[in-house]
């Protein structure tokens, strides 16, 4: 039998196969021209119906993190709007042809979250074209590293903002009116929300601002039934890693720091966002569920 991600295996020697490499790609990157290439679960998610009739929207969703989740809430049963930038559009076609390949309904909805009618218009085609929505991943984001803030363009300081949490806000805020009991939202942070690294001030900022936001806003709508929670990624292997995510030349070591001494993959990733939007978590709110390779958090 192949591997699926229920076989029993060692978590230290898994992937092995896949080294970090530096490299450089522009902004956004695509998982295309990633190389090695990283492991969305393509061969090795399995569903079991824990989302069947559900209806999501992910940004970020043509790669990484976003993608993967995209494949295993198709394979759990779900339709799914995808977010992206219209650069990205090769990364988000084949990731709609493998969630179409399960079943699912997958819609491609590329623009840019940093336009604010882009943000608002998605969550209206979302509930166009799926009938409603139950299931909110706010996980597209912008990471550029900078040695030194007196050189840290405002530019960057504002799309950096804009794009990991401005547009939250204004996909939540749009979502909230059509979300029914039971709902699901669950925002990306990170390990840089409690272990922020010098060169990624402004990203930082953003991913702790994130958490605080999942906190909030989750004890607001508990009363509604709409449950908000977190996934804080550690190192993971995607495009935001090889295009300015960081400096290439600490590349090779990607992920080495981790008790399990090794990076992580996105379909690593998926079951965590599976689990907070299936009913299973039903007790499950303001959670931040970290997927780090060991790191500690508070
Ligand atoms: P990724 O590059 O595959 O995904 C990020 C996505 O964000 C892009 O694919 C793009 O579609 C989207 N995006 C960026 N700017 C946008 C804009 N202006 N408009 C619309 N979409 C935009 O990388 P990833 O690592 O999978 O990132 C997903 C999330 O995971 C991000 O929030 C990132 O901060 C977070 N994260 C990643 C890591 C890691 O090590 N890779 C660690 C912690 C947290
Ligand atoms: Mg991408």
């Amino acid at each position: 039998m192949a591997r699926d991600q229920y076989t029993f295996t060692d978590p230290a020697a898994l992937y092995a196969d896949i080294q970090p490499r530096s490299q450089h790609q522009p902004e956004p990157g695509l998982d295309a021209d990633l190389a090695p290439r990283a492991d969305l679960g393509e061969e090795t998610y399995r569903g079991t119906g824990r989302l069947t009739g559900r209806k999501a929207l992910v940004t970020g969703a043509d790669s990484g993190i976003g993608a993967a989740t995209v494949i295993a809430f198709a394979r759990e049963g779900a339709d799914v709007v995808l977010s992206y930038l219209p650069e990205e559009e090769e990364d988000a076609q084949r990731i709609v042809r493998i969630a179409e390949g399960s079943g699912a309904k997958a819609v491609a909805v590329p623009g840019d979250l940093r336009d604010r009618d882009y943000a608002r218009e998605l969550v209206a085609r979302t509930v166009e074209e799926l009938g409603g929505i139950d299931i909110l991943v706010n996980n597209a984001g912008k990471q550029v590293y900078n040695e030194e803030i007196s050189t840290l363009p405002d530019e960057q300081i504002d799309a950096t903002l804009a794009t990991n949490v401005s547009a939250m806000f204004w996909i939540t805020k749009e979502a909230v009116p059509h979300l029914p009991a039971g709902a699901s939202v669950i925002n990306t942070t990170s390990i840089q929300a409690y272990s922020p690294s010098p060169v990624l001030v402004d990203y930082a900022t953003t991913k702790a601002a994130i958490n605080a936001f999942t906190k909030a806003l989750a004890q607001q709508l508990a009363p509604r039934g709409i449950r908000v929670n977190a996934v804080a990624p550690g190192p993971i292997w995607t495009p935001l890693q090889v295009s300015d995510g960081q400096p290439q030349d600490k590349i090779a070591e990607f992920g080495e720091s981790t008790p399990l001494g090794r990076m992580g993959q996105p379909a690593e990733l998926a079951p965590a966002y599976v689990f907070l939007a299936s009913a299973e978590s039903s007790y499950v709110l303001g959670e931040t569920l970290n997927v780090n390779g060991g790191m500690v958090s508070p």
